[in-house]
């Protein structure tokens, strides 16, 4: 089977087809950054990332856009709380937002386009749907006709009055339609903007997607990709958009859309505040840990996140380094395995790719616990092992470095904070948790030492 991709235009399972076999294009949208990302934010990243990946292997060149949302109303707000300029609040979340990427193995974009960046390119786009009767500008705004547009809900296949429930649209005088979206709109002095014709202003969100997938792959994009809550209201408006400006061309052929990330039996969202940001759990987690939970999943399914998970993820690890361990210094390069491949051709079946991989796992180790030693036998269990985990993104770090990790400064945070917790279970007269927690540390080879300054921990 070639590789196959479950299409949410179509809800059909299709063969994948690129428009141009030398290099298949993807868009993905990326975060808002007014502050720490989620391990909810970072689904879309991992998942679609193995995809860019895969077509890269497969088709030796992939053009992969994931933009920076660096203009919005909740980065207004971040600013003004600080009384900081916008871009000192969105330079800093970038550079956190690529650092936790980077952490948890979310392969780099080969573009990454901010909106600040593509002002021009926005405003012109909405000057040609202005001209083509697709928007009108009211009152200093620039707005979306949806009547224009017969498609429009041919994604989320909603009808008109669901739509407008779920936008929750406002209800403005300006507007011709209570479903038509804001293209444009008019900044105060103290907020951002910039200079157009129809006054000075800022984009609206959905605009700026259509503006930076045209500008950087063209009028029709073969793979464009994101959270399925992303499907409704911003992924129709930007088919609609793209579709107006391009004179009713496709937009993207396929549409893509990964499921949520639950955490206490809600979607993970700022919104709720049920949130577990990616800079704090790889302070006290290994990230590939987290990583191997994300994609434990089918990425259209529902994922429950829980301490459990991630723990259960560690001790798999923990076997699979082990193995590799134990195959010592059999020379071995990495050889993807042709089952892994195809469980990814399957609308890329990640759960399946790792019950693979824990096979091969299994094999070896059964191999060596034969008493076999041949590398002529073991090689190819141990080729076939790394390759798996390099489909995946996992397995790639050498066996010490993942069982040493408690040596390094990312554990000490952990530590520190499990002597503080004893410090303050023993003065409020807690002493079976604190000795509790003292023997959870002897046991990780961690001695506490009491000083005139306070308890002091160090390694024995
Ligand atoms: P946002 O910054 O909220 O636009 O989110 C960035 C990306 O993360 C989008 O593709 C969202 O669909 C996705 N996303 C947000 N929350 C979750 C979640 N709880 N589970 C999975 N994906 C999510
Ligand atoms: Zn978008």
């Amino acid at each position: 089977m070639s590789l196959h991709l479950y299409n949410s235009l179509t809800r059909r399972l299709e063969p994948f087809e690129p428009l141009d076999a030398s290099c298949p294009t993807m868009y993905v949208c990326g975060p808002t950054v007014y502050n720490y990302v989620h391990i909810g934010n970072a689904r879309p990243y991992v998942v679609f990332g193995v995809l860019a990946e895969l077509l890269r292997r497969r088709y030796g060149a992939v053009r992969y856009v994931r933009n920076i949302t660096d203009v919005d109303d909740k980065i207004n707000n971040a600013a003004r709380e600080l009384g900081v300029p916008i871009s000192a609040i969105t330079d800093r979340y970038a550079a956190a937002f690529r650092d936790d990427m980077a952490a948890i193995g979310a392969v780099a974009p080969d573009a990454e386009p901010t909106v600040t960046g593509h002002i021009p390119q926005i405003v012109a786009m909405i000057e040609r749907l202005i001209a083509s009767g697709h928007a009108y500008a009211a009152e200093n705004h620039v707005l979306f006709s949806v009547g224009s547009f017969d498609s429009y809900g041919k994604l989320s296949r909603r009808d008109r009055d669901e739509m407008i429930a779920g936008a929750r649209i406002d209800v403005a005088p300006y507007k011709r339609d209570p479903g038509d979206f804001v293209l444009w709109k008019p900044s105060t002095d103290d907020l951002p903007g910039w200079e157009s014709p129809w006054g000075r202003g800022r984009p609206g969100w959905h605009i700026e997607c259509s503006a930076m997938a045209e500008a950087l792959l063209g009028e029709t994009i073969d793979i464009h990709a994101g959270g399925v809550d992303l499907q409704f209201p911003h992924h129709e408006n930007e088919i609609a958009q793209s579709e107006c400006a391009h004179g009713g061309r496709i937009f993207a052929r396929y549409w893509l859309h990964n499921g949520m990330l639950n955490f206490g039996g809600a979607k993970m969202s700022k919104s709720i505040g049920n949130i577990e940001k990616i800079h704090d759990l790889v302070a006290k987690h290994p990230p590939e840990a987290l990583r191997y939970a994300l994609l434990s999943a089918h990425y259209r399914q529902p994922l429950e996140w829980s301490e459990g998970v991630i723990e259960q993820c560690v001790r798999t690890l923990d076997r699979l380094y082990g193995t590799l361990r134990d195959l010592g210094d059999v020379p071995a390069a990495a050889a993807i395995p042709a089952a892994v491949e195809q469980a990814l051709d399957e609308d890329l079946n990640t759960p399946q790719a790792l019950a693979i991989l824990n096979e091969l796992a299994r094999d070896a180790r059964a191999a060596l616990a034969a008493g076999d030693a041949d590398p002529s036998r073991l090689a190819p269990l141990k080729s076939a092992l790394l390759g798996a985990g390099l489909a995946l993104g996992l397995l790639q770090q050498a066996p010490a470095d993942w069982f040493g990790r408690g040596a390094g400064d990312g554990d000490d945070g952990r530590i520190s904070a499990l002597v503080e917790e004893r410090t303050a279970a023993k003065k409020s007269r807690d002493f079976a948790r604190a000795d509790a927690i003292r023997d959870a540390l002897a046991a990780e080879g961690i001695l506490l030492e009491d000083t005139a300054a306070g308890v002091r921990w160090r390694r024995a």
